[in-house]
C-alpha cells in the first residue's frame, strides 16, 4: 500500500475552527486526523505541506517509520506546531492500519482493558449557586466526573479574587453533588506557584480529583515547589510535545495524572509511549480533549488499551457535533464513550460536506489583570 494524497480541511464549526487531515492510499482506504493546536490552524496546514512530501509514496503501515522521519527527517527540530502537524497524520496511519486489519486501532494497541471509558464534562456559572445547579444537573443526566475552571470576572483575572471566588464555587459544588461524585479544577495556567499553593491547600478540605495545568509549561521546573506545598493531585501536560517534554515530570513525578493531548504529542504512537512510560511511575493518564470526532476516537482507543486510564475529557462528546461532516463517530451514553467495533479509529468523514464549510481567522479569547495588563486564558 503506497500514500497517495494528504488533504487538509480547516473548519469554522460553532465559534471556532477545527483542522482535519486525510491521508489517502492507493488500496482507496484513507484515515483521518486531527491537529490540536487551536488558533494556529494555518501554520499547521503549512507544516502538513512540508511533510506531505516526505511521505507520498511511503507504505501506510510502517507508522514508526515514518513517525521518525517526520520528526528527524529535516534535521531542524519542528516544535509544537510541527508535532500538531505530525500528530494528525499519525492518526491517520492508525485509522488506515486498523481498516487495512480490519480491527479497531485500540485491539492494535493491546487490546481492550475496560468496558467502558469515562468521561468528565465542564461546569460553571456567573455564582456559586449556578455553578452548584449545573453540577447537580449533569449528575443527575448520568455524569459522575465534574470539572470546573478557575474564575475570572467579566474578562479580568487577578489572582487573590480568583483564588476566593474559585474556592466559593467549588465548596458549593461539593456541598451540591456530596462526596462520591468526582470534582476537578482547572487553572488553565491562570497562576503562579504562590497563588497555586494556596489555593491547593484550601482546595483540600473539599477532596478534589486534580487540580489541572495551574503553571504555564515553559518551566517545568517550578512545579517542585508547587509539589512540595500543596498535597491534592497535579494533572498537568495538555501543552506538552513529545516524550521529552514530559521527560522531567514524569521523572521527577512532578505530575499524577498526564493530560497527554493526542493532536499536539506526536499522535497516538507518542501517547502511546508517554503512557506506558507513565505506568513506571504509578501515574494515571487522562487525555486533553478540546476538539472534534477524531481526536475524541483517537482519545477512546488509547484509554481502552492502557491500565493506567483514569478519566478522559468529554469535550464535544455526547452532543450532536458536526454529523454533516462526520456521519460516523464513536459511539457514547450519557458519562461515558464505550467501545467501537468498526475497524480503525471508527468515524467517516464526508468529504463532499467539507467543501461547503469556511475557514475564519480569529484569535484566542484574552484575560486581562486589573490595571489593564496582559494575563493567560
Ligand atoms: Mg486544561
Amino acid at each position: 500500500m503506497k500514500i497517495t494524497a494528504v488533504k487538509t480541511f480547516p473548519i469554522f464549526w460553532g465559534s471556532r475552527n477545527y483542522l482535519f487531515v486525510k491521508v489517502e492510499t492507493d488500496e482507496g482506504l484513507y484515515g483521518m486526523g486531527e491537529f490540536g493546536i487551536t488558533w494556529k490552524e494555518q501554520a499547521g496546514i503549512g507544516a502538513i505541506q512540508h511533510m506531505t512530501h516526505h511521505i507520498l509514496g511511503e507504505d501506510p503501515l510502517n507508522i514508526e517509520w515514518i513517525w521518525q522521519k517526520l520528526f528527524r527527517g529535516d534535521f531542524f527540530p519542528g516544535g509544537r506546531i510541527n508535532m500538531a502537524a505530525q500528530s494528525a497524520i499519525d492518526l491517520a496511519l492508525w485509522d488506515i492500519k486498523g481498516k487495512a486489519l480490519n480491527q479497531p486501532v485500540h485491539m492494535l494497541l493491546g487490546g481492550r482493558m475496560r468496558d467502558r471509558v469515562a468521561c468528565y464534562t465542564g461546569i460553571g456559572g456567573a455564582t456559586p449557586q449556578d455553578t452548584a445547579r449545573m453540577a447537580r444537573e449533569r449528575v443527575g443526566a448520568g455524569w459522575q466526573y465534574l470539572r470546573m475552571s478557575v474564575n475570572e470576572r467579566n474578562g479580568i483575572l487577578e489572582p487573590r479574587t480568583a483564588v476566593r471566588d474559585s474556592l466559593a464555587h467549588f465548596a458549593a459544588v461539593r456541598e451540591a453533588v456530596g462526596p462520591e461524585v468526582e470534582i476537578c479544577i482547572d487553572v488553565h495556567t491562570r497562576l503562579d506557584p504562590p497563588d497555586t499553593i494556596r489555593l491547593g491547600r484550601e482546595l483540600e478540605q473539599y477532596d478534589p480529583f486534580f487540580i489541572e495545568d495551574p503553571l504555564r509549561c515553559e518551566n517545568p521546573q517550578s512545579y517542585r515547589q508547587v509539589r512540595q506545598h500543596v498535597s491534592s493531585p497535579l494533572a498537568v501536560g495538555e501543552h506538552y510535545a513529545t516524550k521529552w517534554e514530559f521527560r522531567q515530570m514524569i521523572e521527577e513525578e512532578l505530575l499524577d495524572y498526564a493530560r497527554i493531548d493526542l493532536c499536539i504529542v506526536g499522535g497516538l504512537t507518542e501517547a502511546r509511549k508517554v503512557a506506558n512510560w507513565c505506568e513506571t511511575h504509578y501515574i494515571k493518564i487522562v487525555p486533553h480533549n478540546p476538539l472534534g470526532p477524531v481526536s475524541a476516537a483517537a482519545c477512546l482507543h488509547l484509554d481502552l488499551a492502557c491500565d493506567n486510564f483514569a478519566v478522559q475529557e468529554g469535550g464535544l462528546v455526547g452532543h450532536t457535533v458536526m454529523r454533516e461532516l462526520f456521519p460516523v463517530q464513536v459511539p457514547y451514553e450519557a458519562g461515558y464513550l464505550l467501545p467501537p467495533n468498526r475497524p480503525g479509529l471508527g468515524v467517516e468523514f464526508d468529504e463532499k460536506a467539507a467543501a461547503h464549510t469556511e475557514f475564519k481567522w480569529l484569535n484566542g479569547p484574552q484575560l486581562r489583570r486589573a490595571d489593564g495588563s496582559f494575563t493567560n486564558w
